[in-house]
């Protein structure tokens, strides 16, 4: 085999967490231990390799990278301290960039010395919106009390649609349409990949709904049930957090496409579909209850990367961090936002709100290029290897 190596993919590789992969002298041992490796494909002990030589074309090809959880089972047993896990972390972290669009957005995102930017970019958005919209004023404590948030953006008399669902509605979904925009071109264009490097071609190729139905969903099964996850042991703990915070997503998607029907399609309608839910309502508890599992989730995640980075006397990763920050803002500030709303502070009220609104299209916008796309990108890959060993591939 020829080798071209990639020197400003090994330099990347440096800096993002994998910097100690020189370190590996290929004893395998990774391989051995890792419970997700199989005889017949193991890793990472290739990719440990392929990652030395800059084979970076071969890595983001590379399906196993993928399937890593990154539970560290592999990290505890190197003889070399070789950080094999963390190696991988940081190819995925560079597969997200790779195959992210526009690639100056996910450039940036990646980059932590963009961060100002990274954050100043939806914080200036929701500003200049907000005081376009011209609803940059406090209410007052009692007004606060019986509309919410429901005139943050201020107030037309147009019932068909009121003008805060208007505003967060151009706020948002261009970043969802830009974010499920880049995510199905990375997909299908990482799929593309995956199948040249795996020799794999169709008999006949399955139809939408065989694919969707024989393949997508089992997959889906599987991650939501945290079957491989759980069978890492070394840290076991990172799946009490995973799996609460896997749910509390489920859950805010729930209430976010009811929201989204309540207020856009039938609020057209029915104007007494806006305004504040009552804490009763039972969107309302899901919404709430999925916030709560939210932080709980991510406070388990964080505390459990704090000590094993402790343990293993590492920094971690801006790639790791960064998801755990940004997911961590959007809970506490949509907590903050409503505490203070029933405590009747509109200022702080106000303020957290606005902050919420930054976090949630941080989340939206940044989706496909930070570790929150392993949602997709792992997905497909039980995807991918439900379909290459399925009838219909040659
Ligand atoms: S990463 Fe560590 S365990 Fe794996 S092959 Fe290299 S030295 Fe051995
Ligand atoms: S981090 Fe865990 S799943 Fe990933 S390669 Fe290592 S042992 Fe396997």
């Amino acid at each position: 085999m020829r080798v071209n190596p990639d020197l400003d993919f090994i330099k990347y590789m440096k800096g993002a967490g994998g910097d100690t992969l020189k370190n590996c002298y290929q004893c395998a041992t990774c391989s051995v231990v890792c419970p997700l490796s199989t005889d017949e494909k193991p890793f990472p002990r290739k990719e440990m390799i392929w990652a030395q030589w800059g084979l970076k074309d071969k890595l983001v090809s590379d399906v196993d990278v993928l399937l890593c959880h990154q539970c560290g089972d592999c990290t505890a047993y190197c003889p070399r301290g070789a950080k094999p896990g963390d190696v991988l972390g940081a190819i995925r972290a560079y597969m997200y960039t790779h195959y992210g669009f526009p690639s100056g957005l996910a450039k940036m995102v990646s980059n932590p010395k963009m961060l100002p930017m990274t954050i100043g970019l939806p914080a200036v958005i929701v500003l200049v919106m907000w005081f376009i919209s011209g609803g940059m004023h406090l209410p007052s404590s009692e007004d606060l009390a019986v509309q919410g948030y429901s005139q943050f953006f201020g107030h037309w008399d147009w019932h068909w649609l009121t003008k805060n669902v208007a505003f967060i509605d151009a706020i948002m979904l261009p970043a969802v349409g830009l974010a499920l925009y880049s995510v199905f071109r990375g997909v299908t264009t990482m799929w593309k990949d995956l199948e040249k490097e795996n020799d794999v071609s169709a008999k006949f190729r399955p139809s939408v709904k065989q694919f969707v139905v024989d393949f997508i969903v089992p997959s889906v099964k599987e991650i939501i049930d945290h079957k491989r996850f759980r069978e890492c042991t070394v840290n076991a703990d990172r799946v009490r957090g995973h799996k609460p915070l896997v749910l509390a997503f489920i859950g805010l998607l729930i209430v976010t496409i009811y929201s989204a029907i309540s207020q856009d399609v039938v609020g057209l309608f029915v104007e007494g579909m806006h305004g504040p839910m009552s804490l009763l309502n039972p969107v309302k508890i899901l919404a709430n209850v999925s916030a709560i599992a939210l932080i709980v989730g991510i406070g388990i995640l964080w505390g459990n990367r704090a000590a094993t980075e402790e343990q293993n006397g590492v920094k971690g990763s801006y790639y790791d961090w960064f998801l755990i920050y940004e997911i961590m803002a959007v809970g506490v500030t949509g907590l903050a936002a409503e505490l203070c709303r029933l405590m009747g502070i509109p200022s702080l009220a106000y303020f957290m709100y606005y902050l919420h609104l930054v976090s949630i299209l941080m989340l939206f916008l940044y989706m496909p290029y930070t570790k929150f796309a392993h949602l997709v990108y792992r997905t497909m890959a039980y995807t991918f290897e439900r379909y290459r060993q399925s009838s219909f591939v040659k």
